[in-house]
């Protein structure tokens, strides 16, 4: 077998053809990504299915569909994003014109997580091959029947040439990491993170780290209780909480909480029924580890709902937690799973303070008619993304870049986004040769001085 080092030679061969240049090679590889979807949309809901338990209309809502819709975006604007931008140029260096060129990067990774297998290591390839590049990619070893998928289909339908999948987990991933390339896209948790921020460090090469975090959703007296309850619960249990910007916790104004509660308990049952282990829009925990975290961390608080647990089937039920504290393992990690802690605030500073001592979250959402909590909220809390009366959805829209700030992580992508992150934006200045005027030159004097001082 080829060994990895041999592989990755290989795209590098292949950028160094420049065969990834020209727009016409980018568009047929995101045609064939395209078709590659939706002649085995059944397959891959079928391995979503069995590696998360998703129902096929939740594998279409936020995995194949937004996957499809990132590439229907980025075939209608790439023209428009390759084009050079056009900058002004000062009298100081007239005549001449300034612009930036995007140029591709070069060979890239990317490393993907197991909660969205099929999005997260599609909708970032996306962007590479917009751009220009060859890409080694590593989905997660975790999603197992997924990430086995995506190994056999991607090499049938995009260029091998160009695009490599490496199967494997933490052992390919390192090795992958001791290579040279010229950017790494990872998506994961914070401490793998580090280690591939660590690793690129020795090779200079930039990254993109989509982490995660605690992503608070503060709830104000004046909401709508009943619709805060239903989109909370909505963004919460999608994919059994296994989603990097799901609700973690809740603060709530506690004039107004126990209403909260009453509603969220009824949004649940309405979606999932009185016993959601029967509903087949429910999904399951990854495996038996994050069932056996996640599972732990209830006892951090006084069950309002839910509770309920069965290993064998990886199901945990929906649950709200009150009484918590601070400190308990349900405030301290990401809880990544379907369980929310309900706190309660007296003054909205109150929350306000409890979030900004805590790090940056990868999103922040704030329920309120009156604008200027919904302002307050926004001005005075950072977060890599926000949504103000909805939570998740700030992620569907094509323009807005997504990605973390501070501890949930740098950089961004989608739509433009993930363009420029796969691009080098080189400048380039181009003068005439018919003007040279010599003040820049020595010998230096005090006319000349005069001179620059105006022009500069
Ligand atoms: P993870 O960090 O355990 O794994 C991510 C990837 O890193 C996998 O492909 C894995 O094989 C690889 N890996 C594992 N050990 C490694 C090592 N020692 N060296 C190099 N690579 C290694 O993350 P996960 O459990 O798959 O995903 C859950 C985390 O991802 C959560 O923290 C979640 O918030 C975060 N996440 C973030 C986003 C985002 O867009 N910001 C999206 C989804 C998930």
């Amino acid at each position: 077998m080829t060994s990895i080092s041999d592989r990755i030679a290989a795209l590098r061969a292949s950028f160094d053809s420049r065969k990834t240049r020209p727009e016409k090679w980018r568009r047929e590889q995101l045609y064939r990504l395209m078709t590659m979807i939706e002649e085995n949309e059944g397959a891959i809901h079928e391995a979503l299915q069995a590696d998360l338990g998703k129902s096929g209309f939740e594998a279409r809502m936020t995995e194949t569909g937004t996957v499809l819709s990132e590439i229907e975006h980025t075939l209608s604007k790439l023209k428009s994003w390759m084009r050079p931008t056009r900058f002004s140029t000062p009298l100081s260096n007239q005549p001449g014109r300034s612009k930036v060129v995007h140029e591709p990067l070069g060979v890239v990774l990317i490393v993907a997580p197991w909660n969205y297998p099929v999005n997260l290591v599609l909708t970032p390839l996306i962007g590479a091959i917009a751009a220009g590049n060859c890409a080694a990619i590593k989905p997660s070893e975790v999603s197992a029947r997924t990430s086995e998928l995506l190994a056999r289909l991607i090499p049938a339908y995009l260029d091998t040439e160009a695009f490599q999948v490496f199967e494997g987990g933490a052992d390919i991933s390192t090795e992958l990491l001791e290579q040279r390339f010229d950017h790494i896209f990872f998506t994961g948790s914070e401490n793998i993170g580090r280690i591939v921020m660590t690793a690129a460090a020795k090779h200079l090469t930039p990254v993109t780290l989509e982490l995660g975090g605690k992503s608070p959703c503060i709830i104000a007296a004046d909401s709508d209780l009943a619709l805060a309850a239903r989109r909370v619960a909505w963004g919460k249990f999608l994919n059994a909480g296994q989603t990097c910007i799901a609700p973690d916790y809740v603060m709530v104004d506690e004039t107004v909480a126990q209403s909260f509660i009453e509603e969220m308990k009824k949004a649940i049952e309405a979606f999932f029924g009185a016993d959601p282990k029967a509903s087949p829009d429910y999904p399951r925990l990854i495996n038996e580890r994050h069932f056996d975290r996640v599972a732990g961390m209830i006892s951090g608080g006084t069950i309002v709902t839910g509770g309920e647990t069965d290993r064998a089937a990886r199901y945990i039920a929906p649950t709200l937690l009150t009484g918590v504290s601070p400190d308990a393992e349900v405030m301290r990690e990401e809880i990544f799973g379907p369980v929310l802690p309900v706190m309660t605030y007296a003054a909205l500073d109150e929350a306000i303070g409890f979030i900004t001592s805590r790090p940056k979250p990868l999103a922040l959402y704030v329920f309120a008619r009156s604008r200027d909590i919904q302002n307050e909220v926004i001005a005075r809390t950072s977060s890599g993304g926000a949504c103000i009366n909805d939570v998740v959805m700030h992620l569907a829209i094509p323009d807005l870049p997504f990605g973390g700030v501070g501890a949930s992580g740098m950089g961004a992508y989608h739509g433009r986004a993930s363009f420029d992150t796969f691009s080098h934006a080189r400048s380039v200045l181009t003068k005439t040769e018919y003007l040279d005027v010599p003040l820049r030159y020595p010998p230096y004097s005090k006319t000349k001085l005069r001179w620059l001082k105006r022009f500069q």
